[in-house]
């Protein structure tokens, strides 16, 4: 699905990222820990394309493309899905307006025709029932006015209408309540599939309560400390990220 090779990221002519390394399969959620300041967010924008993010080594590999070459808005197409996408609030542009367009931007990527209105409707109110969201937040600007556990409805409401085949979800909310991180788990978790595949950023370990990832790593000063399996996000939880510091002054 997705293959990162010896990646390096200068921002502002300061580098970053040193040389990451990730090889996700389809069907696999991988956890992407790491005290702040550690390029975790680094590393989901430029997966996302964001502007300012400069490459100086490495690949990206996208089911077998060159995801640094594709434009933002490609990526999605192709079945990218970035929660922090629209992070802003777009006055005037309605939830349900902008979720038909990307759902028909998707559709026609891959040669079918435009969602029937109906067809939509039905499917878009199915999903929302699913997220406990009213159906007046699908006529609501974009984000407009939506508090942090709304907005998170909102992400996987456009996940589960979009369908995605990489979902990268970057938890940097702290304000988020139990009930929405509880949500954004069994969001994640229903959506889970064998051709799916997540890239769950989080500074919280809280989140892996309810998520139960594959692969769990710790970035540190730009680079994979370690990496592992549910097990590691407890472990650091016991130990803290001092332990990983540790790990790798001692060259571990
Ligand atoms: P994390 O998400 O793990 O907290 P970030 O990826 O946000 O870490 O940041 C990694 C490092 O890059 C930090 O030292 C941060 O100060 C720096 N950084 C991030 N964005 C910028 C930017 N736009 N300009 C300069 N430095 C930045
Ligand atoms: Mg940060
Ligand atoms: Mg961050």
């Amino acid at each position: 699905m997705l293959k990162i090779e010896n990646l390096h990221v200068r921002v502002d002519d300061k580098p970053i990222l040193k040389g990451i390394n990730l090889d996700i399969k389809p069907g696999e959620v991988h956890a992407i820990m790491g005290p702040n300041g550690s390029g975790k967010s680094t590393l989901s924008h430029v997966l996302a394309g964001r502007a300012g993010y400069e490459v100086t080594a490495g690949t990206v590999t996208y089911l077998g493309r060159n995801l640094l070459e594709m434009k933002p808005e490609e990526r999605a197409r192709e079945g990218v899905f970035l929660a922090f996408q629209y992070p802003v609030e777009i006055a005037g542009v309605s939830n349900i307006y902008l979720l038909k367009a990307a759902l028909n931007a998707i559709r026609k990527h891959k040669g079918l025709s435009e969602v029937d209105a109906m067809d939509f409707l039905k499917l878009v109110k199915e999903k929302i029932k699913a997220v406990n969201l009213d159906e007046q937040f699908l006529y609501r600007g974009v984000n407009e006015g939506f508090s942090g556990g709304e907005k998170k409805r909102n992400e996987i409401l456009q996940m589960a209408v979009l369908e995605p085949s990489l979902c990268i979800l970057d938890e940097t909310d702290s304000g988020l309540d139990i009930d929405a991180l509880r949500l954004v788990a069994e969001g994640v978790n229903s959506l889970r599939s064998p051709d799916r595949s997540f890239i769950l950023v989080t500074h919280y370990q809280r989140l892996l309560n309810y998520i139960k990832p594959d692969y769990v790593h710790v970035l540190a000063h730009g680079r994979i400390a370690k990496s592992g399996d549910a097990d590691l996000a407890l472990e650091l939880e016991k130990k803290g990220y001092g332990w990983v510091d540790q790990l790798i002054s001692a060259g571990a």
